[in-house]
């Protein structure tokens, strides 16, 4: 390195002229086009969210879903193959039996902890039933109150794929949580705890 880019003052003073130039450039432009003035130079600007919204490609790996038959039963057969597969161990699976005689078991219980969830997809690749996809075009939650809030269950998983199916790719957008899950799921017990799915995979051996 030069003496002057060992002491970073220079850049610092570049940096900062930037970033100036850039906000007066704006200013000025904003305050410009709000009188109607130089409406054909463009402003800086980055989307306007909530109101404006990034239209994602097809391929974007978003939350997780579960798929659904036709009758809008889980199309998870409970086979624990993307379980097995999750890097992050963070998919919980309970097995019963399932009331369709033509299926053997289904998932009583299925969350997704995005907190330990790297998003990779292999839970999705490992899948012999296309039962659990991630093009739900929403992006992981990074708020919440509480380790609970972060724990995606079988009811919302679901309820994401029928959200898409009757409003699109866009319907999804104005994601439900746990807790405000619809009411048609609200008769499923509140199966969270505050264990952690790596505790849960250690109570049950796995
Ligand atoms: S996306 Fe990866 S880390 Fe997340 S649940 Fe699926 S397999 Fe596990
Ligand atoms: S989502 Fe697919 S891989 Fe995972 S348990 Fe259900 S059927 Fe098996």
């Amino acid at each position: 390195m030069t003496f002057w880019e060992k002491i970073y003052i220079p850049e610092i003073l570049r940096g900062l002229a930037i970033t100036n130039y850039h906000f007066a450039r704006n200013l000025v432009l904003h305050t410009a086009h709000l009188f109607g003035l130089k409406k054909d130079v463009n402003a800086t600007s980055t989307t306007q969210y909530p109101e404006e919204r990034k239209h994602y490609p097809d391929n974007f790996r978003g939350s997780h879903r579960l798929t659904l038959r036709e009758d809008s039963s889980v199309r998870c057969t409970a086979c624990f193959l993307c379980a097995t597969a999750c890097p992050a161990q963070c998919i919980y699976i309970e097995a019963g039996e399932s009331p369709d005689p033509h299926v053997e078991k289904f998932p009583v219980r299925y969350e997704i902890d995005t907190l330990r969830c790297i998003y990779c997809g292999l839970c999705v690749e490992a899948c012999p039933c296309d039962a659990i996809r991630m093009d739900t075009y929403v992006h992981p939650r990074i708020w919440g109150f509480d380790r609970k809030d972060f724990v995606e269950q079988k009811e919302l998983l679901m309820h994401r794929s029928r959200v898409l199916a009757e409003k699109g790719r866009d319907g999804n957008m104005n994601t439900y949580t746990n807790r405000e899950a619809p009411k048609h799921y609200a008769e499923a017990p509140d199966r969270i705890d505050d264990l952690t799915t790596i505790d849960r995979h250690a109570r049950s051996g796995k």
